[in-house]
């Protein structure tokens, strides 16, 4: 599974459509401070479904929209796709099938995000659950910003735990346990509910 190409529209310096081609091997991104480096290396993360504002080096997420310059008015819209590749048949087994996914993020202001696989409307943990059976994801290790390393040196036995079992590619396992025990409180509940109707009724 091989991420090919991200394409950028709105999202932050990058106002006009933007194409990155990722080819095999080492792709460097190179260029003056402030040209937008960080920015695309978050665009990746942002489509993958990240949803913290701060780690976006924002205070709300339509912070991640184009805020105008003094030539240029800002934007209303944000929209990131990312290209992946799967013709090794490595995605996750739903996806084995399809040589190719576009997986896409759009953001409006005051309006929160919409994702899009293969133009179907998705859920972020849709996405998310789809980066973390590939052992990815906007947590990524392997996605590894400013201070990151630092911040992995002098972490605690737990996140390094975290870091190991994406490695190992179980990451998605758990994000499916934590939505099968909420499906659990829930339905626990409902039946706690029902108990009550009945013990009225009688
Ligand atoms: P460095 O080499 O210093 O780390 P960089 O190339 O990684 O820099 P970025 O941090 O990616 O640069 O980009 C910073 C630029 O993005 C700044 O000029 C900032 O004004 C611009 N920027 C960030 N958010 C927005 C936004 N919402 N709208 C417009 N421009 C933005």
């Amino acid at each position: 599974m091989d991420f090919t190409r991200l394409r950028l529209s709105g999202f932050k310096s990058f106002v006009d459509p933007t194409e990155l081609i990722i080819e095999n091997g080492l792709t460097g991104v190179v260029g003056p401070n402030g040209c937008g480096k960080s920015n695309l290396l978050e665009a990746l993360r942002w489509v993958m479904a990240e949803n913290s504002a701060k780690s976006m080096r924002g205070s709300g997420m339509d912070d991640v929209i184009f805020a105008g310059t003094s030539s240029r008015p800002a934007r209303n819209l944000a929209e990131v796709t990312l290209t992946i590749h799967n013709n090794d048949r490595s995605a996750p087994t739903i996806f084995n099938d399809e040589l190719q996914m576009e997986i896409s993020r759009r953001i409006e202001r005051e309006s929160g995000s919409a994702y899009r696989l293969n133009s179907k409307d998705v859920r972020a943990k849709d996405v998310q659950l789809l980066f973390a059976d590939a052992s990815t994801g906007a947590h990524s290790p392997s996605l590894v910003s400013q201070g990151r390393i630092g911040s992995l040196i002098n972490a605690k036995p737990k996140e390094r735990r975290k870091v190991l079992e994406e490695a190992a590619g179980i990451s998605g396992l758990h994000s499916r346990r934590k939505e099968a025990e909420s499906k659990l409180r829930s339905a626990e509940h409902n039946l706690e509910r029902l108990a009550d109707i009945e013990l009225q009724l009688t």
